[in-house]
C-alpha cells in the first residue's frame, strides 16, 4: 500500500468505524459462534501473493465480525467500560503513524515529555497528593503509562520486593537472597483483582489474602492482626495492595485505616489499585474515596476503563521513582544517551523496553473533553446505575447485592426461604446463562459476599435511560420465564 492508497483506504476505514458505531445496536451484542469457528473460515496458510484490500475488508465483515463481542454496544453490560472515544482513537492512529518507540528520552523526546506532563495533569485532576507528581519542586515522584493495571501492580510489587531484599541484605549480609525472598509476604483482600495474585506468583513471594468486612472493604484491624501474626512467625511483610473500586462489587478498602497500620511499618510498600474507580475521582463528589492515599507509595488507574480512553492506558504513579527504577534498570551501551542522568527514561519504569506514544491519546482526550466533559460522562454513568438499582429494588423477586457507588450494580433473584445457597446460586446462573445466550444483552457474574451475583455495569459511552430500561425488560422477561415457565 503506497501513501496515496493509504490516504483513500484510511478515509474508508474511518467511514467503516463510524458506520460500525452508529449501527451497533442492529447487531447481536455477543456472538453465537463456537470455539474454532474462524479456523474453518480462513485458509490454513498465509497468502503467497498480495490480495486486494476490498477482499480483506469483505472478510472483516463476513468472517471477523460474526465472532466479535461488541463492547461498545448499548446492551453490553459486562466487566467494566472499555473506553474508545473518537479523540483517543485518533491519538492511537497518530501514534501508529508516527511509529516512534519512545523507550528513552533520546529515543523520542516528545514521547517522554508529553507522558510526564500528562501524568502530572491527570494526577492533579484526580486529586493525588503532590508527592506523586514529577514536576513538583523537589519531588521524587512521578507517573508512567503502563499497558494494564496488572502491569502497574506487578511493577509496584517488583519495586517493593527489590527494596525489601536490599534492606534485608544490608541487615543480614551473609544470608542468601533466596532465603530472604522466601520470608517476604504481601497482603490483599479477597476482593482484590486476581492480578495481585498473579504479580505475587511472578515475584515468587507469599501472598496472604484477607477477609473483607460485610461491605467488601478490607479493614485496618484485619491487616494489622495478620501482619503481626506473620511477623511472629518469622515472615517479613513488604507489600500491601488495596483496591478502590473492586472488580466484583465496586467496594472500597478502608484506606485511612490501612494507611495508619502500614505507617507503623516504614519499609512496607502500600499500593492502591483504582483501575476502574479512578475515573470517578475527577468529580469532587467522589474524591472522598481517596482519603488515605497520602499513605500510599503507588497508585494506578486505567483511563481505558472509566475515562473514555482507548486501551491500552493504565496510569501508575509512585512517590519514589528511584525505588521503581532501581528494581528495573539494565543499561546496555546501545540504550544510553548523554541526558540519561537528568532525563526520565521510561524503559526503567516497566517490563517492556519498547513503548508506543500512548500519551498522545490522553492529551487528545483531555483537550477535547476537558475535565468537565469527563465529569459529565462519569456522572451520567453513576446516575444510570442508580436508576437501574431502583428498578431492581422495585421488583420484589430481586435483591441488590452491593453498595452502588459508581456505575456497577450487582443483583440476583432472591428465591424462596427453603432453597439452599447452592440452589439460589444455580437459579441465578441459569438466569444469566439464558440471558447471555439470547445475545440481547451481555453481563458477567461474580461472587459478592460468597453469593453468586449478576453484575450489571453501565458501559456504553452514550448510555441512556432507554438502554437501561431495555436491559431491565430483557432481564425481567427471562426471570418470569424461569420462575413461571414450563421448565421451572
Ligand atoms: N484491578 C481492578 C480493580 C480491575 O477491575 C481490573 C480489571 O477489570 C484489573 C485490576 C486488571 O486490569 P487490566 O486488564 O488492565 O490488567
Amino acid at each position: 500500500m503506497d501513501t496515496e492508497e493509504f490516504r483513500v483506504r484510511g478515509k474508508e476505514m474511518v467511514d467503516y468505524i463510524c458506520t460500525y458505531m452508529s449501527t451497533l445496536s442492529s447487531r447481536r451484542v455477543s456472538p453465537s459462534v463456537e470455539p474454532g469457528y474462524l479456523r474453518a473460515a480462513l485458509p490454513s496458510e498465509a497468502p503467497e501473493h498480495p490480495e486486494d484490500w476490498d477482499d480483506v475488508m469483505k472478510d472483516v465483515e463476513n468472517k471477523i465480525m460474526p465472532g466479535v463481542t461488541h463492547w461498545q454496544h448499548p446492551q453490553f453490560h459486562a466487566y467494566f467500560p472499555a473506553g474508545n472515544a473518537y479523540p483517543s482513537i485518533l491519538g492511537d492512529m497518530l501514534s501508529a503513524g508516527i511509529g516512534c518507540i519512545g523507550f528513552s528520552w533520546a529515543a523520542s523526546p516528545a514521547c517522554t515529555e508529553l507522558e510526564i506532563i500528562m501524568l502530572d495533569w491527570m494526577g492533579k485532576a484526580i486529586g493525588l497528593p503532590p508527592a506523586f507528581l514529577a514536576l513538583e519542586e523537589g519531588s521524587k515522584g512521578g507517573g508512567v503509562i503502563e499497558g494494564s493495571a496488572s502491569e502497574s501492580v506487578l511493577v509496584s510489587m517488583l519495586a517493593a520486593r527489590a527494596a525489601a531484599i536490599k534492606r534485608l541484605k544490608h541487615q543480614f549480609p551473609t544470608v542468601d537472597e533466596g532465603l530472604l525472598l522466601s520470608k517476604l509476604i504481601a497482603y490483599c483482600s479477597k476482593e482484590a483483582h486476581s492480578c495481585v495474585e498473579k504479580a505475587a506468583m511472578i515475584c515468587f513471594v507469599k501472598l496472604r489474602i484477607l477477609q473483607p468486612d460485610d461491605h467488601g472493604s478490607l479493614r485496618g484491624e484485619t491487616l494489622k492482626e495478620s501482619m503481626e501474626e506473620d511477623e511472629q512467625a518469622g515472615l517479613v511483610p513488604f507489600f500491601v495492595s488495596t483496591t478502590l473500586g473492586t472488580t466484583s462489587g465496586c467496594s472500597f478498602d478502608k484506606l485511612p485505616e490501612i494507611g495508619l497500620v502500614v505507617r507503623k511499618y516504614p519499609s512496607v510498600w502500600l499500593h492502591v489499585d483504582a483501575a476502574y474507580a479512578g475515573g470517578a475521582f475527577l468529580c469532587p463528589e467522589h474524591k472522598y474515596h481517596l482519603a488515605g492515599v497520602e499513605y500510599a507509595d503507588s497508585f494506578n488507574t486505567n483511563p481505558n476503563k472509566f475515562m473514555l480512553t482507548s486501551f491500552d492506558c493504565s496510569l501508575l504513579w509512585v512517590t519514589n521513582r528511584y525505588l521503581l527504577t532501581s528494581a528495573l534498570v539494565v543499561d546496555p551501551l546501545y540504550l544510553q544517551h548523554c541526558y540519561d542522568h537528568t532525563a526520565i527514561d521510561y524503559r526503567h519504569w516497566g517490563v517492556a523496553l519498547s513503548r508506543r506514544f500512548r500519551s498522545l491519546k490522553l492529551w487528545f482526550m483531555l483537550r477535547s473533553y476537558g475535565i468537565s466533559g469527563l465529569q459529565k460522562y462519569v456522572r451520567r454513568h453513576c446516575e444510570l446505575a442508580k436508576y437501574f438499582e431502583n428498578l431492581v429494588k422495585k421488583d420484589e423477586r430481586f435483591e441488590v447485592c452491593n453498595d452502588v457507588k459508581l456505575g456497577l450494580v450487582c443483583f440476583r433473584l432472591i428465591c424462596g426461604p427453603d432453597e439452599t445457597p447452592k440452589q439460589k446460586d444455580d437459579l441465578n446462573k441459569k438466569l444469566l446463562t439464558n440471558i447471555n445466550a439470547s445475545g440481547k444483552i451481555h453481563m458477567v457474574p461474580a461472587y459478592v459476599q460468597d453469593k453468586y451475583v449478576i453484575r450489571f455495569c453501565v458501559v456504553s459511552q452514550h448510555a441512556t435511560r432507554e438502554d437501561i430500561e431495555t436491559a431491565w425488560d430483557v432481564i425481567t422477561d427471562f426471570a418470569t420465564e424461569l420462575l413461571e415457565g414450563p421448565d421451572k
